[in-house]
């Protein structure tokens, strides 16, 4: 008896004798799609993380093909990583949909090209893509490399082309960009970090010596009281979340949400409270002044572990909302005055009993006492009730077995005093004794997968990697330069462990130059480019609406829809005589000459610049570490090959890298000293190896090298073990000091594997490496009281055993100091106190002040209404003209994200494009109400710069706020969509938003501006 398979499980639906046929031998014939192994069987598994957020999700990542030579893998399957400690198995919708963005049909498969006035691509090969870009970088370095500046000084710098540093690609690529860029002389480099976390690293080095995330993901867990403000886990890190909810589960923690939108992590909270966008600052200060007032605060921690003793200079003060030595013809401040009064010794001089009018703890109570409850309710427009119950929650943590953990993310660095909001949070933590506790910190949730790699080494205009500072155009000298950047004692007897900057930059020479790095040529500092201000990506843009910068290389990054301002940046882009895209996708930017209706509209013809579109590999392909927002460096390996003609990163770099020095060679030119003694002596230069770069970044020993007995610790040519082993003789060689470590003789330290939690409380050191060091929680000496006994008993992460520290993580500390010694556990700060005064290290105030964003739904400061804005944030004259007012643009507009999506990436991702397919913008019921807008309905929100149309989402969970007296609502705008990609077309969110940036990182503003919505 034959039966087909569509007759068989008929019969088999008809009960038992369906199933007794079967019994007898009566299966039907195999079909196609029957006979099926598991799917899994024949794929290589390789493992990898997660390219979109910062939580840096473990995915194992299935291919067919067996490795063979010339066998073309291909991934067929991705799933999360059920080893991984922070991630377990689980992704969020953006991660269970990364297949479809590697296999997006819109990832570049060749490299194409523009040429001026043209309206199309066409497609080139790489020979002629690289000799075209060689070409045209030589020429324009050629033409414009200063050798000297105007003083004879050696500056060594070309600054008519720039570059953006991806944020998402391995730390071996942004090794290779730092070298690639700074050989070259450029000075106008920049990374995604600008435009997202720059403000966290002004905010918490000043504050605590290192710009990190203190803690990390699975430590979330030990908190008692969870602090959201600043950012939605929830929607924004969502697998980073569940950290908050076993907080919650097994911790008893209480989770409170302050955010212009009730929103996802809002609907998991004790306690939501609403708060306008931009008023933060504010608001902080106000628990700040509470937890002054009322004395909630964990005293012992405060004396011994901050600056609150310290007496600070009488020449510093603050009147009317501007601190001492503003000049407002500069709009500067001079800095002299905001220091510590000195003694006879040069050491600050410190008042124990707290009575000292100057003493940083009554500098700070008088500069607070100013936020009252009443006060906090006029500007951010919170309720004192929900105000005063949220401070009661903090300061319940002030005693030292309970912790509360701050969480926060864009809606605190993108504004422009993001830096001071930050701040203001530090202050509430060292207040509370929460900083190097576990449960505790200040959690910069930073955005794209490896944008803190990208900002540990260096890939910003004044920076080098391990965050030593570019030297400038002033330092004439290595010695001048050491001299400045080499932070005295200000205290005795404390670490200041940046008093070993020499020894880390000489290394950084040697690495860069190798034996061409000789102390006769003081280890090669002229061949570095010396800088005269701050090329960050906001003056580049300026730059070019000015005609002085030509061209522009752009990897991993899409400024069109990440810079502030959409249309100036058109106008910028379209002044450029070339530029070159890196991109695995096709971005906006790479097409920002093509016209796209109302979406882009330009008229190709006027626009004269060669564009040049080249494929990159993307995460799945690529192998080398990136570093999640814990600090944590993962390993991840390539589980195919890149599409096409795609190349890996590194080698589109080496081959332009090498093209260039050959063109050199050849012809000669301008300055060739620089790019030919640039360390590039690769296995294979024209695409270095990842691992060779990692052991570079880590560093190793050129001669023997003997500790203070003479012992040899490490013998030549061996990995180094620690930044420790450093010498400033020229006999160790170190790219990023910070990373020394993380590829010791015991091999990839990126690659371990071993998530075993034995305390049960997260600490989970055998996973992957964190800098520095491999510690866990940064300064967890401050965990333990000042005789060395942990605060907390249940959660003991370091204690003083008598002879060393020991406990769950590596000593932030000299393992074999006794406490007795008082050395302070912010050891990275010259008194190795936490600051609460944060001396002159930021441009805008050693306290936090509430100033109101650049664009103003109020137009004044119930603080100062002299002073209404930040007096020094970064605005250009043009940008200030475009600025606008309430009276035509009444709303206040936040921009945020959305689960389904990563910034501007995932609507090339079909699956998430599915989810999320159109644009939209978030607009409160009572405002909808009066302008007759339903959901569903489109509108039209503009702001002096630009318009976007939307479809509506009419809701209740953004409110109508009193603010000093006056009614206002906010717009919400998620920043998704664009005219690339597999979802519809849409506005790209920056056209609306502000030219104008934090005084410190230059971070723009996008999360509070003005618009006007109507229907249309
Ligand atoms: S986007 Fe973030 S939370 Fe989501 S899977 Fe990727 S790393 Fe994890």
């Amino acid at each position: 008896m034959q039966v087909n398979r569509r007759s068989f499980f008929k019969i088999c639906a008809g009960g038992m004798a369906g199933t007794s046929l079967a019994l007898l031998g009566f299966t039907p014939l195999p079909a196609a799609g029957a006979i099926r192994q598991y799917k899994l069987l024949r794929g290589r598994e390789t493992r990898n993380n997660c390219t979109y957020c910062s939580v840096g999700c473990g995915m194992l990542i299935y291919s067919l093909g067996d490795g063979a030579k010339n066998a073309v893998s291909s991934i067929y399957h991705i799933e999360g990583d059920p080893d991984h400690p922070v991630s377990r198995g689980s992704l969020c919708p953006k991660g269970a949909g990364v297949l479809d963005y590697i296999h997006s049909k819109q990832r570049l498969k060749y490299p194409e090209y523009r040429a001026p006035g043209s309206d199309r691509w066409q497609r080139i090969s790489w020979e002629e893509a690289f000799t075209r870009i060689a070409r045209l970088m030589k020429d324009d370095r050629d033409a414009n490399f200063q050798i000297r500046n105007a003083a004879g000084v050696t500056v060594n710098r070309w600054l008519t082309t720039g570059m953006l540093c991806s944020s998402a690609a391995s730390n071996e690529t942004g090794l290779l960009d730092q070298k690639f860029a700074r050989a070259l002389g450029m000075l106008a480099i920049d990374n995604q970090a600008r435009l997202c976390h720059g403000s966290t690293v002004s905010a918490l080095a000043p504050t605590f010596g290192r710009g990190a995330m203190t803690n990390n993901w699975t430590d979330i867990k030990n908190a008692n009281l969870i602090l959201i403000m600043g950012g939605n886990p929830a929607e924004a890190h969502p697998v980073g979340f569940k950290w908050v909810t076993e907080a919650k589960i097994r911790n008893g923690a209480k989770v409170v949400v302050v955010d212009p939108r009730f929103n996802r992590s809002a609907a998991m909270a004790d306690l939501y409270a609403p708060i306008r966008a931009g008023s933060d600052a504010a608001f902080l200060m106000g628990v700040v002044n509470y937890l002054l007032t009322y004395e909630h605060v964990q005293w012992e921690y405060v004396r011994n572990f901050t600056n609150a003793v310290l007496i600070v200079s009488e020449n510093y003060a603050f009147d009317e909302g501007l601190f001492s030595g503003y000049d407002a013809a500069t709009r500067q401040y001079d800095k002299t005055g905001w220091q510590y009064e000195r003694d006879e010794q040069g050491h600050a001089r410190r008042d124990d009993s707290l009575s000292h009018p100057r003493c940083v703890l009554n500098l700070l109570k008088t500069h607070a006492s100013r936020y009252t409850p009443e006060l906090v309710h006029r500007i951010c427009g919170t309720s004192q009730e929900d105000f005063l119950q949220i401070c009661q929650l903090l300061a319940e943590t002030s005693v030292a077995d309970r912790t509360a953990s701050i969480l926060y993310a864009l809606g605190w660095t993108h504004h422009s005093n993001g830096s001071q909001i930050i701040r203001a949070a530090a202050i509430v933590q060292l207040l509370l004794g929460n900083i190097g506790m576990m449960g505790g910190g200040i959690n910069a949730l930073r955005g794209h997968s490896n944008v803190q790699g990208f900002t540990d080494l260096g890939l910003l205009s004044q920076s080098l990697p391990g965050y030593l500072t570019l030297p400038s155009e002033k330092q004439t000298t290595l010695e001048s330069y050491l001299q400045q950047v080499t932070p005295g004692g200000i205290l005795p007897d404390q670490v200041n462990y940046w008093q070993n900057t020499p020894k880390f930059f000489v290394s950084l020479m040697k690495s860069f130059y190798g034996d061409r790095a000789q102390k006769e040529n003081s280890w090669g500092f002229d061949w570095l480019p010396k800088w005269d201000k701050n090329y960050d990506c906001l003056t580049q843009a300026e730059m070019m609406t000015q005609g002085k910068l030509n061209g522009y290389l752009i990897q991993g990054f899409n400024p069109l829809a990440a810079f502030p301002d959409k249309n100036k940046a058109i106008r910028a882009f379209s002044t450029l005589k070339y530029m070159v895209v890196i991109d695995p996708l096709s971005t906006e930017t790479a097409s920002f000459w093509q016209r796209h209706d109302e979406f882009n509209d330009v008229d190709p013809a006027a626009i004269q610049t060669e564009v040049f579109r080249l494929p990159s590999s993307c995460f799945a392909e690529e192998e080398g570490a990136v570093a999640n927002s814990s600090r944590c460096l993962q390993w991840h390996w390539a589980a195919a090959e890149p599409p096409g003609e795609a190349l890996h990163d590194g080698r589109i770099l080496g081959n332009i890298f090498l093209r260039l020095r050959e063109l050199y060679r050849r012809e000669g030119g301008t300055a060739p000293e620089p790019l030919l003694a640039m360390n590039w002596d690769y296995s294979d230069p024209w695409s270095p190896a990842p691992e060779e770069v990692a052991r570079e970044n880590n560093g190793k020993a050129l001669a023997d090298i003997v500790d203070a007995e003479g012992r040899v610790i490490l013998k030549k040519g061996q990995q180094i073990n620690s930044f420790a082993e450093l010498r400033d003789d020229g006999t160790t060689a170190c790219a990023c000091w910070i990373y020394a470590g993380s590829w010791t003789e015991s091999g990839n330290q990126m690659a371990r594997r071993d998530n075993a939690d034995p305390s049960g409380l997260g600490a989970v050191n055998g996973w992957a490496w964190a800098w520095p060091l491999n510690r866990r929680i940064l300064y967890n000496r401050a965990s333990a009281d000042a005789q060395g006994k942990a605060w907390d008993p249940r959660r003991p992460l370091l204690e003083w055993n008598g002879q060393r520290w020991q406990g769950l993580d590596v000593p932030d500390y000299p393992v074999t100091a006794p406490p007795q010694q008082k050395i302070g556990p912010f050891i990275m700060l010259p008194d190795g106190m936490g600051h609460l005064f944060a001396l002159d290290k930021l441009s805008d105030g050693p306290f936090p002040e509430h100033y109101e964003p650049m664009e103003s739904p109020i137009g004044t400061n119930p603080l100062h209404p002299a002073v209404v804005y930040s007096p020094v944030a970064r605005l250009f004259k043009a940008d200030a003209a475009a600025l606008g007012r309430a009276d035509r643009f009444p709303c206040v507009a936040t921009t945020y994200s959305i689960t389904e999506l990563f910034r501007h990436w995932t609507k090339h991702a079909l699956l998430n494009a599915i989810a999320q397919p159109e644009q939209f913008v978030e607009i409160g019921a009572e405002l909808a109400a009066e302008k007759g807008i339903k959901a569903g309905d489109w509108v039209r929100v503009s702001s002096k710069r630009g318009y976007i149309k939307a479809k509506a989402v009419v809701t209740k969970r953004l409110r109508r706020l009193p603010i000093d007296g006056k009614m206002v609502d906010t717009i919400g705008i998620p920043c998704h969509w664009g005219f690339e990609g597999s979802a519809k077309k849409g506005f790209l969110a920056n056209t609306l938003t502000p030219s104008v940036g934090d005084a410190n990182s230059q971070t723009p503003e996008y999360k509070a501006f003005l618009v006007n919505v109507e229907r249309i």
